[in-house]
């Protein structure tokens, strides 16, 4: 991993926190590792090493900072340029650590060995599986200190450490400290009702968060999820409990503020996993914006509405049953279809004020008899089909290592077609550079006449496809009511999406 050590030190000396979790700052006289908007006094240029990951400063010695708490910072971007070997590692790692069977599993899913996975590691991002692994733990169990009320004993469950022995040694050792006396150090002062957890995740700046919650609104299934005010709200399910999460943005702070309601703690790192997913946050716009610049029609809308995210999921499941439910038809008329689906089969869950159910599961759909819920009889049968495959393991949304085997896979099932399922990729694998090349909104909003054109067109865009494909839907929203002549007009309030997936799916089924 080569890091610009001009770029590095301009970002620290400015405290830049678009940098911010990109790169770390080891301080060699009191060997503490910071962010690059830490608030101590900055050191010596000669006095700082700079690493490309915690885990990295980790492992050459440097202890988390106190004050700046490096388990705070933004994830690891896409920006560090890695192979797709090392990022599918990272995703895996991030979806379940290293628990069972260690880097040689690992590896054994990637299909390499663990030496050179282990090579890879330390080239691209300075520090081995293990101790990438080792630092997230860590970094989860300190956040649960510090922003949690949980027993020490739920916090070393929740973050992996399997027992508090494991857990105390490791926070003892890193940290200087025990575990209470950190707790103490953060006078944790807020109450929290029972079971809930305030998070507070950070971003790179800037972030649209208007246009994220536009986004999110104008798909919101009644009764799972709502946007009220500047708030984003949701059920969620995991490991067998139910719970819900609102975010809002607190934007002095670059960050989003999540309420997470739920009885298990040990779900914690996975739900928070998933918010980061969803809000798209270890996205690094500095690296984006500079390539949609280059194309002419996304230089203005770079300008005027910086900071762009592309929504992610809570479940690629839902997330795929809309996209089925919604072809067709209106966004209205699929939102409306979707609030019978969820009070027919979904779980109702109390006390979470409007939201009154979670998502139906893949089981309940498999077997559902939806014959009333007013749909054609194709859409039913490719519902069914696809919550089967999902039971059986057929198409499964963690772990997954290739987005063109997953897309090969979504294919199969009858009624899914090329854009349902290119949709489907873009926003539950959280790959920047997925792209729907058929999408009939990207060819209006560019004036291409093919999917051809469009793909090269695209190339100048890479590897932040997903993110061109976001702006340009805004294009296209738009200019709704003066479609090109190059294309049939549109009924009126059909959005980009469900007119693409019409178009396009009608000719692959
Ligand atoms: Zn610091």
């Amino acid at each position: 991993m080569e890091l610009d050590i001009q770029v590095c030190s301009r970002a620290r000396l400015s405290r830049d926190a678009r940098f911010d979790g990109k790169f770390f700052i080891g301080v060699l006289g009191s060997r503490v590792y910071c962010r690059s908007i830490c608030p101590a006094p900055t050191a010596k240029e000669k006095n700082v090493r700079y690493f490309a990951t915690a885990a990295a400063a980790a492992e050459a010695g440097f202890r988390p900072c106190l004050r700046c708490r490096p388990e705070c910072s933004p994830g690891t971007p896409a920006w560090l340029g890695t192979p797709s070997t090392v990022s599918r590692a990272l995703r895996l790692i991030a979806e379940s650590g290293l628990d069972h069977d260690g880097v040689e599993g690992l590896a054994e899913r990637l299909g390499v060995g663990a030496r050179h996975l282990r090579r890879l590691f330390v080239q691209h991002l300075g520090a081995t599986p293990s101790a990438v692994a080792q630092t997230r733990r860590l970094h989860f169990a300190k956040k649960l200190i510090d922003e949690t009320k949980l027993p020490m004993s739920e916090v070393a469950l929740a973050s992996g450490f399997g027992c508090v022995r494991r857990f105390n040694a490791a926070i003892r050792k890193v940290y200087k400290r025990t575990p209470m006396q950190i707790r103490h150090l953060a006078r944790l002062s807020a109450p929290q009702a029972e079971n809930q957890y305030v998070f507070r995740l950070r971003y790179r700046p800037p972030y649209d968060w208007n246009g994220m919650l536009r986004f999110l609104a104008a798909r919101a299934t009644p009764g799972v999820e709502l946007v009220e005010g500047e708030e984003y709200c949701r059920t969620i399910s995991a490991n067998g409990s139910d719970g819900y999460i609102s975010v809002r943005r607190d934007e002095a702070n670059d960050a989003l503020v999540a309420r997470v309601q739920f009885g298990d703690p040990r779900s914690l790192f996975l739900i928070v996993e998933r918010l980061r997913a969803i809000f798209d946050l270890n996205s690094d716009w500095a690296a984006i914006a500079p390539n949609l610049k280059a194309d002419s029609l996304l230089a203005k809308r770079v300008e005027t509405e910086p900071g762009l995210r592309v929504p992610g999921c809570w479940s690629g499941f839902e997330l795929a049953i809309r996209a089925i439910l919604g072809q067709q038809i209106t966004v209205k008329g699929a939102t409306t279809l979707a609030g019978v689906l969820v009070r027919t089969f979904g779980r109702p869950i109390s006390g979470a004020g409007k939201l009154t159910h979670v998502f139906p599961a893949p089981q309940v759909l498999a077997e559902a008899d939806l014959a009333d819920i007013g749909m054609p009889r194709a859409r039913i049968e490719t519902i069914r089909a696809f919550s089967r495959a999902v039971c059986d393991g057929r198409i499964r949304f963690e772990g997954i290592l290739a987005a063109e085997e997953f897309l090969a896979s979504l294919c199969e099932i009858p009624g899914i077609g090329k854009w349902t399922a290119q949709y489907v990729a873009m926003r539950a694998l959280g790959e920047p550079d997925a792209f729907p090349s058929g999408d009939l909104g990207l060819l209006r909003a560019l004036g291409l006449g093919s999917p051809r054109q469009l793909e090269q067109r695209a190339e100048a865009w890479r590897p932040w496809r997903a993110y061109a494909t976001m702006y340009l839907w805004n294009v296209a929203g738009e200019s709704k009511a003066t479609p090109s002549r190059s294309l049939p007009p549109t009924r009126h309030g059909i959005s980009v999406e469900e007119r693409s997936s019409r178009s396009s799916e009608t000719v692959a089924i």
